[in-house]
């Protein structure tokens, strides 16, 4: 009788190089079915956003080309997840499932759940690491507890030693199972939006997948990491990696991007300062999954329970002019439609339009957190409520509240030239450099020759940045006192 074949379960673990289920897969020689399940039901209110689902379908196509490479294919379902892997091993007569861990804390209820009704069943369910560099339960404080402050955490992984070097991807091809169970249609999924001219931005800024992981990863180590350190804060200049869609879906792992980086600083040493830096912010990201593990209501509820009782403005209009980058203020607004073009946002910029949204609105941080869920191609649910947290100060190693961003001053220090602005708000080209962060500074004069006409082409400030600061201290002071 022929071997049982292996559910291979892809999640967030979009490749085939460096991956740990696979290679364990492989290594028991036995068939290997690929499946991928569009599960929007067990996420409950964190089912994938908008921007996620184009990357997601674009995602897919590449792996299932790189699967048909290797003379396999991925199947395709959509439903609860535990239904699906329980329909497929009986329509396949699969009596094990590969997986790679995901740390949402859906995902994890999911994974015990399932790996309790294998067991019951006498199959198998074997979980592999491979998205994090540091799995979220081994760093401890030496009490035995989970940090909640950076600076230890990073020193405490750095003293672990460095992570795993990447597995190379199968050489030879996957052993394919007798029949193919029936897949479903990608392109039927509807992922991609409804609104063909949402995604055209997209397609100019991303390749999903794998190779375009790759090829970003490479365009880094040969270009912004030398400066990665200095130049990281400008939005007006590729300054960072843009890695975080490819690490959030894992079309390239964690330790494929520190081990790339270590060889090349070994190779020539040039750009260390900016390699270690970079380096530092991948172990941020593993910082906000550490504490999403240990802290799983992050992503709703403040992790000050004091900020529970913040008296928020819940105004729907500021809300929406936030939202479409219309709020007068130009860094914001350049900010809020970038991601709305491309599907992501400057690490700086992420900042500037989350504390304004926060302290300048005084708009419940969640949110914020929902739009951002929406609308990036890399909403990532432990990135992303750690940083809204981290911005409004609720959050574990937080900014405090009473830091409240400059709109200006941020503008002027970090797009100087206003390249950024114009990019985004082309409507303010024509201003001079002087005024750009600041429209209604302008005198009549340069206004009229710029073409522009405040409240028309361009919005008036929707709230002054002093009397809004204020208005945030005071509010802060409520909670302050308890
Ligand atoms: P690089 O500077 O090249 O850094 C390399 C990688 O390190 C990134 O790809 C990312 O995985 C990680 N990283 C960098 N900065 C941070 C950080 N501050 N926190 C955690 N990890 C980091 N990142 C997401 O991946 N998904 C999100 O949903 C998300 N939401 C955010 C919301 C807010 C309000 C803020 C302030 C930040 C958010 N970030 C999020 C973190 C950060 O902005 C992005 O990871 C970064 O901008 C991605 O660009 P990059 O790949 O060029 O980063």
């Amino acid at each position: 009788m022929a071997a049982a074949p292996v559910l291979l379960w892809f999640r967030q673990d979009l490749r085939l190089a460096d991956h740990r289920a696979l290679s364990a897969a492989v290594a028991t020689e036995r068939p290997i079915i690929p499946v991928y399940i569009l599960d929007d039901e067990t996420p409950g209110a964190w089912r994938m956003g908008g921007a996620s689902r184009w990357w997601l379908h674009k995602s897919l196509e590449a792996l299932g080309a790189d699967l048909e490479g290797l003379g396999s294919r991925l199947m395709l379902r959509r439903g609860a997840s535990r239904d699906v892997i329980t329909a497929l091993m009986e329509e396949t007569r699969a009596d094990s499932v590969y997986v790679s861990r995901s740390y949402e804390p859906w995902a994890r209820r999911l994974e015990t759940e399932i790996a309790d009704h294998l067991d019951s069943k006498g199959r198998t369910f074997r979980r592999f690491a491979g998205g994090l560099l540091f799995e979220p339960e081994v760093p401890k404080t030496k009490a035995g507890d989970p940090f909640k402050v950076f600076t230890p955490y990073y020193k405490a992984c750095l003293a672990l030693g460095p992570p795993k070097p990447p597995l190379p991807r199968p050489k030879s091809s996957l052993s394919a199972p007798a029949n193919w169970p029936r897949s479903e249609d990608l392109d039927g999924w509807g992922l991609l939006p409804r609104n063909p001219d949402w995604a055209d931005g997209f397609c100019e800024t991303w390749e999903p997948g794998e190779a375009g992981a790759e090829v970003r990863l490479q365009r880094f180590l040969d270009g912004a990491m030398a400066g990665y350190s200095d130049k990281r804060n400008r939005p007006d200049i590729e300054g960072t990696s843009r890695l975080s869609p490819h690490l959030h879906f894992g079309d390239i792992s964690p330790h494929r991007c520190w081990q790339a980086v270590e060889e090349r600083l070994a190779a020539d040493g040039q750009g260390a300062k900016g390699g270690r830096s970079f380096l530092r912010e991948l172990v941020w990201r593993e910082f906000s999954y550490h504490l999403l593990f240990h802290w799983p209501h992050l992503p709703e509820k403040a992790f000050r329970p004091e900020f529970e009782a913040f008296p928020w403005d819940e105004n729907a209009a500021a809300l929406k002019a936030w939202q479409q980058g219309q709020t007068g203020y130009p860094i914001v607004d350049a900010g809020m439609r970038e991601l709305w073009q491309t599907g992501w946002m400057h690490n700086r910029v992420r900042m500037i339009t989350a504390s304004f949204l926060i302290k300048h609105l005084l708009i419940p941080w969640q949110a914020g957190e929902d739009w951002f869920w929406d609308t990036l191609v890399d909403a990532d649910l432990a990135n992303n409520s750690a940083s809204w947290q981290w911005v409004a100060g609720s959050g574990a190693d937080a900014a405090p509240y009473f830091r409240v961003f400059n709109p200006i001053l941020q503008g002027k220090k970090f797009d100087p030239k206003g390249a950024y602005v114009r990019r985004y708000a082309p409507e303010l080209s024509k201003l001079p450099d002087d005024y750009l962060h600041a429209p209604w500074e302008a005198p009549e004069a340069a206004l009229s020759a710029a073409g522009i006409t405040l409240g028309k082409d361009y919005p008036e400030p929707m709230v002054d940045h002093g009397k809004a600061r204020q208005r945030a201290l005071q509010a802060y002071d409520v909670i302050k006192k308890r």
